[in-house]
C-alpha cells in the first residue's frame, strides 16, 4: 500500500487548474492567521484554520464553498500575504512532484492598504520567483482570473492586465492566459462574452468553467467562443442534462477538459467518485487533465487525486502514466516547453510501471 502511494508522489505531473486561494493549505493558514494577529489591528474576526478546509468525508453546498473564499480572502488581504501564499503554494505543488504548474487567480485591489491589482499581480510573480530560487524544480505558468460576478468593465481589465504583463512577464513566470470562474450560479455570461473574445484576438488562452452545474445557456454561449480547455465540464452530457450538441463540440474540437473529482464531490455537484465524468471522457479517449481546484479548501493534492482516479476506475500504473503524460500537450506552453517536460516523463519512467 506504501508503494502504491509513493508511486503516486513520485509520478512526474502536471498541475492545470489550481487557483491561489484555494490551494492554501492548513500550515500557511496558520501562518496567515499568525500573521494578522502579529499586526495586531483587522477589522473582521479571525476564521479558525477548520474553517476554511472541508475535511476528508465532508461535503458541502457550492454556496458554502463560496463562502470559504470570502475567508480566505480576508486573510490574503495585502501583498505581503499574497506573496508568502503563492511562495508557499508553488513550493508545495513541486515537494508533490508537480513539475509543471499553471496556478490561476482573480487581481484583486486593497484600497485599505492601498493594494492594487497590479501590485496584486507583481506579488504574485515574486512569490513565484522566491520559490524558484530555492530548490524547487518546476515550471511555473500564470492565468489571470475573471469573476462571473465581475463587469464587463472589470473583465475587460483584467484582459488588458494580461495582455501587458504576457508581453512583459519576467522569465520565471509569464501570463499566458484568462480563466473564467466564479459562482456558477451568479454573473451575466453574455456580458462577459465581449472581454473573452477580446482576449482571445489579444493572443490569450482561454481555461473557461464551463457547465459546472447545469445551465445550458451559459454552456452555449462559453463553447461558442472555442475556450483552449473548459474546466470541469460537468453537466455537457446530455445524461446529465447537457445535450449532446455540446458533447460533439467539444469532441469535435478535441477541446481539453480539466477534471476535479474531489472538488465535485466535496462540492455536490456530483453525486460521488464513481458518477463522476471523468469516465465518460476518459474511456472517449479524449484530451483530459486530473486536477486538485483547490487542493487547500478541498484537502486534497494532485497525488491524492491521481490515487483516487486510478482506485474508482481501476487505472494500472502504467494507464495512471500514460493519463499524466498526455496533459502536456493540454499545457499553455511552448513547444520546447512540451518537449523538455517529454523528456523529464520519459527520463523518470519506471521499468515497469506497474
Ligand atoms: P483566487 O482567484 O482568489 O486565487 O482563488 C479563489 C477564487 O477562485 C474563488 O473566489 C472563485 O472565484 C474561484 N474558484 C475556486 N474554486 C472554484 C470552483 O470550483 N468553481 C468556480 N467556478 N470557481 C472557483
Amino acid at each position: 500500500m506504501e508503494a502504491k502511494q509513493s508511486f503516486y508522489r513520485k509520478l512526474p505531473k502536471v498541475e492545470l487548474h489550481a487557483h491561489l486561494n484555494g490551494s492554501i493549505s492548513q500550515s500557511t493558514i496558520y501562518k496567515l492567521i499568525k500573521y494578522h494577529k502579529d499586526k495586531n489591528k483587522t477589522d473582521f474576526v479571525l476564521p479558525e484554520a477548520w474553517q476554511v478546509s472541508i475535511a476528508k468525508g465532508e461535503q458541502r453546498s457550492l454556496e458554502d464553498c463560496f463562502d470559504i473564499f470570502k475567508l480566505i480572502h480576508k486573510l490574503v488581504d495585502d501583498t505581503n500575504a499574497v506573496k508568502m501564499v503563492t511562495r508557499d503554494v508553488v513550493q508545495e505543488f513541486a515537494e508533490d512532484g508537480v513539475r509543471y504548474l499553471e496556478i490561476r487567480t482573480t487581481p484583486r485591489a486593497n484600497t485599505q492598504n492601498g493594494m492594487s491589482k497590479t501590485a496584486y499581480i507583481d506579488a504574485v510573480l515574486a512569490g513565484v520567483g522566491e520559490a524558484l530560487s530555492g530548490d524547487s524544480d518546476i515550471i511555473v505558468k500564470l492565468l489571470l482570473s475573471i469573476d462571473r460576478r465581475q463587469s464587463f468593465q472589470d473583465a475587460i481589465n483584467t484582459v488588458e492586465l494580461a495582455s501587458q504583463y504576457r508581453d512583459k512577464s519576467p522569465p520565471h513566470c509569464s501570463v499566458v492566459g484568462v480563466d473564467l470562474s466564479g459562482d456558477p450560479s451568479a454573473g451575466d455570461i453574455p456580458e462577459l462574452v465581449p472581454a473573452l473574445t477580446q482576449a482571445k484576438k489579444n493572443g490569450l488562452k482561454l481555461a473557461l468553467h464551463v457547465a459546472e452545474i447545469v445551465n445550458n445557456k451559459d454552456t452555449e454561449s462559453l463553447l461558442a467562443l472555442l475556450p483552449d480547455r473548459i474546466g470541469h465540464g460537468t453537466y455537457l452530457l446530455p445524461s446529465k442534462g447537457g445535450c449532446q450538441q455540446f458533447v460533439d463540440m467539444v469532441q469535435q474540437h478535441k477541446i481539453p477538459i480539466e477534471m476535479c473529482l474531489t472538488s465535485n464531490v466535496k462540492g455536490r455537484t456530483v453525486a460521488g467518485y464513481l458518477d463522476h465524468h471523468f469516465k465518460y471522457w476518459y474511456d472517449a479517449n479524449h484530451p483530459i487533465s486530473v486536477c486538485t481546484d483547490d487542493k487547500g479548501v478541498f484537502a486534497s493534492d494532485l497525488s491524492d487525486e491521481y490515487s483516487i482516479v486510478a482506485q474508482t476506475f481501476g487505472l494500472s500504473n502504467e494507464e495512471v502514466w500514460t493519463l499524466s503524460e498526455a496533459a502536456i500537450d493540454q499545457c499553455f506552453a511552448s513547444d520546447t516547453t512540451k518537449q523538455q517536460l517529454k523528456r523529464i516523463w520519459k527520463d523518470n519512467k519506471p521499468c515497469s510501471s506497474n
